[in-house]
């Protein structure tokens, strides 16, 4: 593992622009003692639990199949499902690790809680283990109701199942109108009947058959719902269906026999458990239903700027840690005579990467302080456009990091395991980053469309667009 915990305990690495800049001894008019104390017991336990095993984890492609209880029994779960502030109803039944007062919790606790995780270095492991979680149960405390999904929310917040988000299919990608995953509610109004997309008559459009990978074909992809993210780990899938009215409904469909799981390989994040979800004759009770019948999409929309932001607090540290690992690669090094850092060229690459790292970290801290000061709707109104350019702009600045940390470490950069194992593995992770979570190009485009809303005739977000 490269340098990363050298140093000061308390101040972590004492690399430049290793950590955070109040971690590093600067003033900030955000952060109090319980962040301090939430830093410092995070770190502690993925120093202990995660990073001696994450290059194994990695190698067979999962991690432990009692992580998830881990983490909830050291109080990582439920701040991690519960985002900027924790609901009363969560108060007394979960730990929240380094003992912080549900009352203390902000933005910032939540940014740090994830920040700590990413040191793990890569986001297969955060993704496959807290992924789902921190995507699905906002929508569940939100917009579900009555005990059955309470039982299942403490299923989840208590370390005994993990979730996943299933929405993505073949034809519903950036665009969700495409969903064709069918909930049929029964004649007694007491079940759905779910069927993914095996029920689908395969398209003999020659332009698929032309795109057909000569291993797994087109139509063998093309019958799933794909993508999942942790569906290789999860016990419920929080689904995105089309009822017979042509409106959107949620569910929370628990696998069972009906439900077929299959490993989706990808090129990095081998932990994340990414997975195709089919569902045949899926009997779901209406119990289960999140929101009103019809009422899926907004549902699943009311967490996106969490999600952007959560995405963005995983963007950030892989890009400190590149800078990190690339800059304690060049002051060790010699070319020439010299250490790289004393190349002037290589001076003018690092600061490059520190500024970008630097206006980020900024940024994800004025949005959060924003975020904090402003009611659910007026948020949505006036910061989901920005949500969505930090989220598209995360993703560029870790593109341009890592690609900058790689040519810095040379052929070490490029090699799994060694020092530089953490870039190797961000590399083959940062589209992971622009992808998901809403395409860069879409959430670009959204946010300008809803800055000029108002001014122009064609300025209205694009409807049904998922991220
Ligand atoms: C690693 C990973 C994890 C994922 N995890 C999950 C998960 O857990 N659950 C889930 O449901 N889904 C998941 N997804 C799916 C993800 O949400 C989609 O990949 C994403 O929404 C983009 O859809 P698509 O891949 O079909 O691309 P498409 O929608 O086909 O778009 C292809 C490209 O075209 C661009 N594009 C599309 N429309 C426009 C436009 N109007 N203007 C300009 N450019 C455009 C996009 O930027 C994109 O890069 C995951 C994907 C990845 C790669």
């Amino acid at each position: 593992m490269a340098a990363t915990t050298v140093g000061i305990k308390d101040r972590g690495s004492q690399i430049p622009y290793a950590e955070p800049p109040w971690l590093s001894d600067l003033p900030s008019p955000y952060i109090r003692d319980s962040h301090r104390r939430l830093q410092r017991a995070m770190r502690e336990w993925v120093d202990k639990n995660l990073i001696p095993n994450a290059s194994d984890w990695e190698r067979c492609g999962r991690f432990s199949p009692d992580l998830y209880q881990a983490c909830a029994e050291a109080g990582i779960l439920m701040p991690m499902a519960a985002g900027k502030t924790i609901p009363h109803e969560w108060r007394s039944f979960y730990p929240i690790i380094g003992g912080i007062e549900a009352s203390e919790w902000d933005g910032f606790h939540d940014f740090i809680i994830h920040d700590e995780m990413m040191r793990v270095g890569g986001i297969g492991i955060p993704n496959g283990l807290i992924g789902g979680l921190t995507l699905c149960l906002p929508a569940l405390k939100k917009h579900g109701k009555g005990p059955a999904i309470e039982r299942i929310i403490d299923e989840a917040l208590s370390g005994q199942s993990q979730f996943s988000l299933a929405v993505t299919e073949p034809e519903a990608g950036s665009d969700v109108q495409g969903v064709t995953t069918t909930a049929i509610l029964g004649a007694d109004g007491t079940t759905y009947t779910v069927n993914g997309q095996k029920k689908v008559p395969f398209s003999d459009d020659p332009r698929l058959y032309l795109m057909a990978s000569p291993t797994v074909g087109y139509s063998e992809a093309n019958k799933a719902l794909q993508w999942i993210t942790g569906g290789m780990y999860a016990k419920y899938f929080l689904t995105l269906t089309r009822t017979v009215d042509q409106g959107f409904t949620l569910l929370v469909i628990p696998k069972d026999s009906t439900v077929t799981v299959r490993p989706m390989e990808m090129c990095g994040s081998a932990c994340a458990g990414t997975a195709f979800v089919e569902f045949d004759d899926t009997v779901v009770p209406v119990t289960n239903r999140i929101g009103e019948h019809g009422g899926g999409l907004a549902c699943v929309m009311s967490n996106f700027n969490h999600e952007r932001l959560f995405i963005s607090f995983q963007a950030m540290r892989c890009a400190r840690m590149c800078l990190e690992d690339a800059l304690s690669h060049a002051i060790t090094r010699e070319t020439f005579g010299q250490e790289l850092v004393s190349h002037a060229v290589v001076r003018h690459k690092l600061a490059h990467m520190a500024r970008e790292v630097e206006a980020l970290h900024s940024w994800i801290e004025t949005l959060i302080y924003q975020l904090g000061n402003l009611d659910e709707r007026e948020s949505t109104a006036k910061l989901a456009g920005q949500m969505a350019q930090l989220k598209a702009h995360s993703g560029i600045v870790l593109e341009r990091v890592v690609s900058q940390g790689i040519q810095l470490m040379g052929g070490l950069g490029l090699t799994r395991g060694g020092r530089g194992e953490r870039l190797e593995r961000i590399w083959r992770d940062v589209k992971a980053i622009t992808i998901p979570g809403g395409s860069e190009d879409i959430l670009l485009d959204l946010s300008i469309r809803r800055a000029v809303r108002g001014l122009t005739g064609a300025s209205e977000p694009r409807k049904n667009a998922k991220m």
